[in-house]
């Protein structure tokens, strides 16, 4: 089969690979969609160690069942599906505490070894797959993955509805992030960026104030929220964030700049600044995330860009360099490449 894999740094090429097999407990499936994600970007980059030349990279999926493994009987053949390409172990304390992301021993399509979904083909156990009902087109059914982040991060980091919240990035992240406070109501939603193709869409989508952290002074701006949320993971966001929260006030912490950061804690402490970290999600939050695009909630459909898989080196530069208005390139794999 026809594949993009990665070959090196800053390099992707279209290149044929043995077609996987559908293995016990398996289902093979014919790829309609792909996404690239920001962590297909850091591959790219070559900043993932888990992520190596020879990898087919590529997990945000919707495919077609083509093939069941042995002793698989669901879901049936030729059924359209939700990829949650974020496999458990399913034995461990954390997967058994409903804390699946928390296993040890988790892994991703398109990560170490396992090859991904920027192919023809990908084979993926039976249980990480949900149907799509006809009214879901694939460019929506592709969000599942990207809001299931999001999803879990509100779910761990927020109690009681804040009544204002700062968003730290508009990126794919970001913009999700808007979207799903926006749908629960929230009255005041900042956003923080230094795109202004991206600050422009967040506008739309619904910011009540869209603010270029390069060119303003976001603190004046903003005074104090109830809540931030930091998609971008940078020292000078996550100290902003720290400056921008209420005392009492939450932090959630989701992008990954940045390793290490340095942050006042005696400040933190004295201002009772709450402070989580979030990381993927578990298959609960996938369920909810696909509830939520089945309700309408999530797809950002105005900022999807469509290329070929052919197309594969393009798209990463333009994605890692200048993604512009683009909140979320998708390969179009099913009709040829
Ligand atoms: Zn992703
Ligand atoms: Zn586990």
């Amino acid at each position: 089969m026809q594949a993009l894999v990665l070959t090196g740094k800053e390099r992707v090429e279209m290149q044929e690979m043995p077609s996987p097999r559908a293995g016990p407990g398996e289902v093979l499936l014919k790829v309609s969609t792909a996404g690239i994600c920001g962590s297909d970007i850091h591959g790219f980059l070559g900043h993932s160690p888990r992520r190596k030349p020879g990898l087919i990279l590529g997990h945000e999926a919707v495919g077609v069942v083509a093939e069941l493994g042995p002793n698989v009987k669901n879901p049936p053949t030729g059924q359209r599906v939700y990829v949650n390409p974020l496999i458990s172990c399913g034995k461990c304390e954390a997967c058994a505490t409903g804390k699946e992301n928390c296993c040890a021993s988790w892994r991703l399509l398109g990560m170490d070894r396992v090859h991904g979904a920027y192919a023809e083909f990908v084979s993926v156990p039976a249980t990480q797959l949900r149907p799509i009902p006809d009214s879901v087109s694939d460019e929506r059914a592709v969000w599942a993955e990207p809001l299931a982040n999001i999803v879990h991060c509100f779910r761990i980091s927020i109690n009681e509805k804040p009544r204002s919240m700062a968003i730290l990035g508009a990126g794919t992240m970001g913009a999700l992030g808007l979207t799903v406070a926006k749908s629960r109501g929230i009255e005041t939603i900042f956003v923080l960026d230094k795109n202004e193709a991206r600050l422009a869409a967040a506008k739309e989508i619904g910011a009540d104030l869209a603010i270029n952290v390069d060119k303003e002074d976001a603190k004046a701006r903003i005074g104090s929220v109830d809540y931030v949320f930091d998609a971008v993971g940078v020292s000078s966001m996550r100290r902003l964030a720290l400056d921008i929260a209420k005392r009492g006030g939450r932090i959630a912490f989701l992008g990954m700049g940045e390793n290490e950061t340095s942050l006042p804690f005696i400040d933190m402490i004295r201002n009772e600044q709450a402070i989580f970290t979030s990381f993927a999600y578990t298959p609960a939050d996938f369920a909810e995330s696909v509830r939520l695009i089945e309700s309408g909630t999530g797809p950002l459909l105005k900022w999807i860009e469509k290329r070929k898989l052919s197309d594969g080196q393009e798209a990463f530069s333009k994605m890692t360099h200048n993604p512009g208005f683009t909140l979320k390139l998708l390969f179009d794999i099913g009709n040829g490449s």
